[in-house]
């Protein structure tokens, strides 16, 4: 896709630092890490979100996933990982074609914390949980 950075990256337009290419999946380090060694994984083909990813990439991405995880963690020393995948611009999804984050933790570096929130009746809890069922398809 002609105005995609990562579309522009495979064509050569923008150097990047790769970990990892195959013919389907290629992973660089991204360019902003929360920690450092956090890298991103990315379809060859465009695809603008998870919804638009054909279910037969499934296997081999866990598996892309599983040695790239495994090997940043090896390489950072990090305790603990986290894949993060952004949908749409209110999940904070930057650049529209997909790509999975995986960051490296370290005990106690502060990221990613998040207030939980809470219903205000199990009723209430309930009853969307049968709207999202109904709409599961
Ligand atoms: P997201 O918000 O999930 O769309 O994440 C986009 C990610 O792409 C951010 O973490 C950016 O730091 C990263 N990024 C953007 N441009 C580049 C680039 N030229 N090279 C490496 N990473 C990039
Ligand atoms: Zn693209």
């Amino acid at each position: 896709m002609a105005d995609c950075i990562f579309c522009a990256m495979q064509r050569g337009e923008i150097p990047f630092v790769e970990v990892f290419s195959n013919n389907n999946l290629f992973a660089f380090m991204d360019i902003g890490p929360l920690n450092h060694g956090h890298i991103l994984i990315v379809p060859k083909k465009h695809y603008a979100n998870m919804f638009e990813v054909p279910v037969e990439l499934g296997g081999e991405l866990l598996e892309t996933m599983q040695a790239l995880g495994r090997g940043v963690m090896e390489a950072t020393g990090a305790g603990g990982l986290n894949v993060v995948q952004n949908n749409f611009a209110p999940s904070g999804q930057a650049v529209f074609h997909v790509h999975w984050h995986l960051i490296p933790r370290f005990e106690g570096d502060g990221l990613l914390k998040w207030t939980p929130g809470k219903y205000d009746s199990n009723e209430q809890m309930q009853a969307l949980a049968e709207l999202i069922r109904k709409a599961v398809k």
